[in-house]
């Protein structure tokens, strides 16, 4: 018999099970999910996962051929958050509901040289995804919608935006990135540089919707091969995007929620 008190999933979907967890931070936590049946997504997309009858979009960081989903989460506390405390009290084994394939169009626009990734902490998830396939894969993004753009011109810079630095994630893994590739660029930038919790920090200074414009403008590229993608928090979007509104480049956009929320 269904639990009458507890909300109820409709419509299709299969599930998911939590196999690994990594808390790094209180409210910062990274899961690994293996998903029951094949999970097909392109890389930018989100999955839907639910416990308790509430489900939530998430961004993946994981390639589209890693075994597991990977995600990053935020925990927002209560009242506000629903999921995420839920999430948060979860072991390694529980089950999670999980839609049937990845959906958003917030993916990699091919016909584009330049990649300026802007994220706020877990607003960098698409870019991780991207960035991995791009690697894994030669033959993405597909060669016949890259237009005449070379996969060999391609330039990725990812601008990540926190307050404290051990909010960011995959500093580690984009610092050794942009070692590896020199068509790969990683500028953290955090927020609150003067309080203790920071005191370790010698990387740039400032809310990064602050420094975007400057970056782009020291880049000297043309606006018309460049696309600028931003995930995350939606008053950097929302003013991300009115600094480059009326310019040649191309934007898009990734909220993760509602100013009015
Ligand atoms: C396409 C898409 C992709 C997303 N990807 C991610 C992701 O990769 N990682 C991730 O942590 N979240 C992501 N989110 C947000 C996620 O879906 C949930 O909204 C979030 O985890 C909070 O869920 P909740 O049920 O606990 O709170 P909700 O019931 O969703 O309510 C949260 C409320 O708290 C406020 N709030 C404060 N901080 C946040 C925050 N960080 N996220 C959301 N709301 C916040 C907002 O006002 C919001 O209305 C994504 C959202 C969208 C639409």
């Amino acid at each position: 018999m269904e639990n009458e008190s507890q909300p109820q999933i409709k419509g299709k979907f299969t599930t998911c099970k939590l196999v690994k967890r990594e808390d790094l931070t209180h409210d910062l936590i990274k899961f690994w999910l293996e998903p029951e049946e094949s999970f097909n997504f392109k890389p930018g997309q989100y999955c839907t996962i639910g416990t308790g009858g509430i489900e939530r979009p998430y961004s993946i960081v994981s390639s589209p051929d890693e075994k597991n989903i990977e995600l990053f989460i935020e925990v927002v506390p209560p009242p506000d958050g629903n999921l995420t405390p839920l999430l948060h009290e979860l072991s390694v084994g529980a089950e999670m509901t999980l839609r049937p394939r990845g959906k958003g169009i917030f993916v990699i626009q091919p016909q584009f040289k330049n990649h300026i990734f802007v994220g706020t902490v877990t607003g960098v998830v698409p870019y991780v995804s991207m960035l991995r396939k791009f690697l894994n894969d030669t033959n993405w993004p597909e060669p016949e919608k890259m237009e005449n753009v070379k996969r060999e011109d391609y330039q990725f810079h990812v601008l990540e935006g926190a307050s404290y630095s051990d909010e960011f994630g995959y500093d580690e893994e984009l610092t050794q990135l942009s070692k590896e590739h020199d068509f790969i660029h990683f500028y953290p930038s955090v927020s609150r540089p003067d309080e203790a919790k920071n005191s370790d920090w010698n990387g740039a200074k400032g809310r990064i919707n602050n420094l975007v414009e400057d970056y782009i403008t020291k880049l000297g590229i043309n606006p018309k091969e460049t696309c600028i993608y931003a995930c995350g928090h939606p008053q950097m979007i929302e003013d991300v995007e009115k600094r480059f509104s009326n310019t040649d480049f191309t934007f898009l956009e990734e909220r993760f929620w509602k100013d009015d929320d």
